[in-house]
């Protein structure tokens, strides 16, 4: 039979990876909740539409990479590919504008993209991201940078290459776009199929095109910065001032576009060397007709988006994984089926009383679960045997101290209790 495989572009999470992936949602919904977001959970699919109109027709991900399907009533459904217009779906189904004020929200989970798997890509992946809706201040813009930036450094990542740039509005970016064609038109020719499909439809995205011939003709255009409208143009001035008053570090790139319609204003990147080909760790921009194209009332908008699995690659390859200890505070080395049965229950009584606590289900001998017990990193390991049944006691072992000592059985724990409010060993 052909082994079974999970499908092209997903993976698993082994346990000890898991921690890792715990360990950066917990810092990520900690400095979301330090900076006055709350969490907003949205299902992973939607109806299609949404993305159609959302993320924009000629966006990469709308024409070739969301995983699409009919439900039994023939809608259309999408795994969600992005986390923003979803927000912004609920934001306008829940009428939260109607609360008044500006609405700040985050997200966590998995994302779809049908995308050629490879490193730092994949098919199912893990984005958090946050949106604040109701404001247009560039402080809006400066706060959300600067959140991911510190996300970033107290991860230990202080080399970040934030990118930054400001892509217009409804107002400005029109004139830019017909001037882009234009210029572009005549070299044509120069260009890849796939800047030559999206010439006419998106020419802003030309700009971050990868392929050398493409950026030899893109890197003589005129600048969108050059061409912004006043309000653009003091927006993004406002923001620098801001970001330097902040002390974040930034370098000023016009060709970055993003990837999707909906942006306009402030939009930004950060980068890290380590990634290779897939070296962006997040994503944002300014969205300020989103809610308006979605169906509500015009809002502005602006948040960012950043990846897991990228992040944990940095991570891993400058040594920063964080370091997650799970040492079970006792290992119970039990010998005979009657010791196994009879400590049984004490051994849930335990792990409801908040011990984390690790016992041998194999049967297996005292010096074998010795051993699972110095590669579980146990702090105390406990043995009963047929002897200390009868005797109603437990030898308890103190493993770096290698110090031993037989207590009641009922001690246990209450021993468990002292020993670790009296010991600098964390907990768990
Ligand atoms: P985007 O939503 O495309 O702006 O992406 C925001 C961030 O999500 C990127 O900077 C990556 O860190 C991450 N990301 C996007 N697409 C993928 C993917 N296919 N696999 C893994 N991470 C991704």
């Amino acid at each position: 039979m052909p082994k079974l495989l999970a499908p092209k572009g997903t993976y698993d999470i082994l346990p000890e990876r898991a921690k890792c992936f715990r360990k950066i949602e917990a810092l990520a919904r900690q400095i979301f909740a330090e900076y006055g977001y709350g969490e907003l959970s949205t299902p992973i699919f939607e109806y299609t539409e949404l993305f159609q109109r959302g993320i924009g027709e000629t966006t990469d991900i709308v024409e070739k990479e969301m995983f699409s399907f009919t439900d039994r009533g023939e809608r259309s459904l999408t795994l969600r590919p992005e986390g923003t217009a979803s927000i912004v779906r609920a934001y306008i189904e829940h009428n939260l504008a109607g609360s008044g004020g500006v609405g700040k929200y985050y997200y966590y989970g998995p994302m779809f993209r049908c995308e050629a798997p490879q490193a730092g890509r994949y098919r199912q992946f893990l984005q958090f991201g946050v949106e604040t809706l109701g404001s247009s201040d560039p402080r809006v813009d400066a706060e959300i940078i600067s959140l991911a930036v510190n996300f970033y450094r107290r991860l230990g990542i202080a080399d970040l290459d934030v990118n930054l740039n400001s892509i217009g509005c409804p107002e400005c970016r029109p004139a830019y776009r017909a001037k882009l064609i234009a210029t572009l038109q005549p070299a044509s020719e120069k260009l890849c199929r796939n800047c030559n499909s999206r010439l006419e439809r998106n020419p802003l995205r030309l700009l971050d095109c990868k392929n050398p011939h493409c950026q030899e003709v893109t890197k003589k255009i005129p600048l969108i910065t050059e061409t912004l409208c006043p309000d653009c143009r003091d927006h993004f001035e406002v923001l620098l001032t801001l970001l330097d008053g902040i002390g974040i570090t930034y370098r000023l790139n016009p060709h970055l576009v993003r990837g999707f319609d909906y942006y306009t204003k402030t939009v930004f990147e950060i980068l890290a060397g380590d990634l290779g080909a897939q070296n962006a760790l997040c994503g944002v921009g300014r969205y300020d007709g989103l809610v308006a194209e979605c169906g509500g009332k015009p809002t502005p908008g602006m948040g960012f988006a950043a990846g897991v699995e990228r992040l944990l690659m940095v991570l891993e390859a400058r040594n920063l994984l964080p370091q997650v200890k799970g040492s079970p505070h006792l290992y119970l080395a039990l010998l005979g089926e009657k010791a196994q049965q009879a400590i049984c229950p004490q051994v849930i009584r335990l792990r409801e009383a908040g011990f984390l606590v690790e016992t041998d289900l194999l049967g297996r001998s005292l010096k074998a679960q010795m051993k699972a017990a110095n590669k579980a990193n146990a702090i105390l390991t406990g043995v009963v045997g047929e002897d200390e049944l009868t005797a109603g006691k437990i030898i308890i072992r103190q493993m770096e101290a290698g110090q031993q000592e037989s207590i009641p059985l009922t001690d246990l724990e209450q021993y468990l209790k002292d020993f670790f409010r009296t010991t600098n060993i964390s907990e768990k």
